[in-house]
């Protein structure tokens, strides 16, 4: 169900109370050509990297699951779709994350599909040229989830792997908060354009890189940013790596999770 843009403003209510006091960043560590192309142990570990925000996903080293923070906690969901907390020591070779400070709020009254969600969320966001995270606390009718086995070396690329070994999770119907962020088109390369979202159950329990979702009813919060802070891996596996090669459509099909419709890759924008 779509619903008219008039109606989707209504309901967007910016608040006062934190309505953008700081304009902070992103931050990011590494780059997903980077993580496409077998880059697979960083050296930033989740104690540093929660200087740089509360709210984030990403992976851990050896791609051992799907990394989600949100509120300062950090959880690992493993390929056995089971979420785990990370301790300060766990290291990760891919991270993208912000101090989450809300700039929107919406409420979801009616329930809506995937594609509703996409189209609501795009009415929402300010501009697709700037970066946007997105919190959505809610009730879903059914979630679909992925993760990853651990790999060990020597790492095969990322859409290889994907390819043989995701694993996906039928959640069913669940109450959780989506994390994620809309980014513009042009940090191919650096991030994933559009909508990328993880998802944990309010048990902490279950969650993974959401694949799907068939409808949902609860509070979309979002907090826009101007800027990216990126930071490189310093060790010689980065700085010797071949990256030239455009892995566009391998970072394609390792979001949509080689599915061909419904992923929230696709956008209006
Ligand atoms: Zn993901």
């Amino acid at each position: 169900m779509k619903w008219p843009v008039a109606l989707a403003w209504a309901l967007a209510l910016p608040l006062a109370a934190t309505g953008n006091p700081q304009d902070d960043g992103l931050f990011q560590y590494s780059t997903t050509r980077a993580l496409l192309a077998g880059l697979y142990d960083g050296d930033l570990s989740i104690a540093e990297a929660s200087h740089h925000g509360d709210f984030a996903i990403g992976t851990v080293n050896a791609i051992d699951g799907e990394l989600i923070a949100f509120d300062g906690h950090f959880f690992r969901v493993g390929s056995d779709g089971h979420a785990h907390r990370l301790g300060p020591d766990t290291r990760t070779p891919f991270i993208v994350m912000k101090h989450f400070q809300q700039d929107l709020e919406s409420l979801l009254p009616d329930p809506l599909d995937q594609s509703g969600l996409v189209q609501n969320l795009d009415t929402l966001l300010s501009s697709a040229n700037h970066f946007h995270a997105i919190r959505i606390r809610g009730h879903f009718r059914s979630v679909v989830t992925r993760s990853e086995p651990r790999q060990t070396p020597p790492y095969r690329p990322l859409a290889e792997i994907m390819a043989e070994e995701q694993v996906t999770f039928e959640l069913g119907e669940v109450e959780g908060t989506l994390v994620g962020f809309h980014s513009p088109s042009f940090v191919e390369g650096l991030n994933v354009p559009g909508y990328h979202f993880h998802f944990l159950t309010s048990d902490e329990e279950r969650g993974g890189h959401v694949l799907a979702l068939v409808s949902v009813r609860g509070r979309i919060s979002i907090d826009t940013a101007h800027r990216l802070e990126l930071q490189l891996p310093e060790g010689r596996p980065f700085a010797d790596a071949n990256l030239h090669d455009d892995r566009g459509k391998e970072l394609d099909a390792v979001e949509r999770g080689h599915k061909e419709a419904g992923s929230f890759g696709e956008s209006a924008h």
